[in-house]
């Protein structure tokens, strides 16, 4: 006997039970998406490498560790994209997309990384991002922040703290890069070896150590705030008062980095207490230097990517949203029932487009599509047994509620379930 074949490691199914949750937040984010006018794209999966290592940065963990990349039947290097941006961004320039006025954008769907798999994270992971073009501004900054807390909004989900940061611009974060490695060669015998390879590569990642004694150690670091100039506070501070007047709460986390080196001023992150250690849900920060990484004219650009297999599992934690489940249940026993059956949901369907109605399949007897009905988690039964058939009526039984059974003409049974459809 062959065995089954299993899925990949770290990529999951995602099966019909959780679905309510994928849905609610993926309506969720289209309506507080479309309430700003932003709009959808969709770009491919598969880029050739480059694209991801121009614009993420080759000394990153993501291009350095973490791409699927191979080389498809020309000898070219293709890599499935870890995140969603770079792509865009590419897509944006091909199809003369920027350098008009301010462009809004949303995506979604499957990412992939080659990471360790554990709770909150897994090789393939699905993301939901927008993108704001064409605004160098503090106040594009805080629409996307307001965005974001709307869309928590929407979906019950008061408890997330929003911590923001600056990086300042190119310069600043280049002074502080020296400094800050500087800081960390003098502390290197107390730090293990990979960080400190981190230090040489790219020493603002340390600051994203998720190890405790590494964060201790930083407590004394140097800090990018004491470098910015006087442009990059006064966004970061204007940002700041839009926020306050938005009545939006913020942590300011000046140790706060994004693991991609194209972000400059605005960062931020949305982080959970709920999930253990993958806290963050939504990240993002502004990448004035993206365009033109990826070979345009420079054009300013702020965005965020949220991971939904985290924000499902505070769905479900929260446990505000139900599954749905089907209307009715077409229960036919006797001579033409299938017939009848068939033609009656046919009908129903085309007449009532809100309906959920499930057909019986593989015959049986009334009590085992009773038993069929039942665990559907239909609210009603519609029987067409040979007297319904005979007298061209429909029967309904509630099967959640004590309420007795319905004789109804045929013809009559469409409006009776329009009339009612909202409440069943
Ligand atoms: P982390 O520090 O958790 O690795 P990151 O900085 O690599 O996060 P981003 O690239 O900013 O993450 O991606 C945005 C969001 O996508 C994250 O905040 C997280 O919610 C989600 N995410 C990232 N990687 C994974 C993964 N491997 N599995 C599940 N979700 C992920
Ligand atoms: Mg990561």
């Amino acid at each position: 006997m062959t065995t089954p074949i299993r899925s990949v490691r770290g990529m999951n199914d995602i099966l019909p039970e959780e679905m309510h949750y994928w849905q609610a937040l993926e309506k969720a984010a289209e309506q507080a998406f479309s309430a700003c006018n932003y709009e959808q794209i969709r770009v491919p999966l598969l880029e050739k490498t480059e694209v991801f290592t121009r614009a993420i940065g080759s000394a990153t963990d993501v291009v350095s560790k973490e791409m699927y990349s191979f080389d498809d039947r020309n000898g070219e290097s293709l890599s499935l994209r870890p995140e969603g941006t770079a792509g865009l961004v590419r897509a944006v320039l091909q199809n003369g997309m920027l350098y008009g006025p301010v462009r809004r954008l949303w995506y979604g769907g499957p990412m992939f990384r080659y990471e360790r798999p554990q709770k909150g994270r897994s090789r393939q992971f699905h993301q939901i991002g927008a993108e704001l073009f064409g605004a160098p501004g503090a106040d594009a900054d805080a629409e996307i922040l307001a965005l974001g807390t709307q869309l928590w909004k929407r979906l019950g989900l008061q408890r997330l703290r929003l911590e923001i940061n600056s990086l300042g611009n190119a310069e600043e974060r280049s002074a502080y890069r020296d400094q800050l490695q500087a800081f960390l060669r003098d502390h290197r015998h107390e730090l293990d070896a990979d960080t400190n390879e981190r230090a040489e590569r790219n020493p603002l990642r340390v600051l994203d150590s998720k190890d405790p004694q590494v964060q201790a150690l930083l407590k004394d670091a140097p800090l990018l705030t004491a470098q910015l100039g006087e442009a990059s506070l006064t966004h970061y501070e204007s940002l700041k008062k839009y926020l306050d007047e938005l009545d939006i709460s913020y942590h300011e986390n000046p140790r706060l980095v994004r693991g991609l080196d194209y972000y400059c001023h605005t960062v931020f992150e949305w982080i959970s207490d709920e999930l253990g250690a993958q806290g963050t849900v939504c990240a993002g920060g502004r990448y004035d230097s993206l365009v033109e990484l990826q070979g345009g004219k420079p054009w300013p650009g702020i965005g965020f990517a949220m991971g939904m297999e985290r924000l499902v599992e505070l769905l479900r934690q929260n446990d505000k949203i139900s599954p749905q489940t089907a209307h009715a249940y077409l229960v036919a026993v006797g001579d033409g029932s299938t017939e009848s059956a068939l033609k009656l949901a046919y009908d129903l369907r085309a007449g009532c487009s809100k309906l959920r109605l499930v057909n019986n399949l593989n015959g049986g007897s009334f009590k085992a599509q009773f038993k069929r009905a039942d665990r559907s988690g239909a609210s009603l039964a519609l029987v067409l047994g040979e007297d319904e058939i005979r007298n061209d009526q429909v029967t309904v039984k509630f099967l959640r509620s004590d309420a007795a059974q319905l004789t109804l003409d045929r013809d009559g049974v469409l409006d009776w379930i329009r009339n009612c459809i909202d409440s069943i």
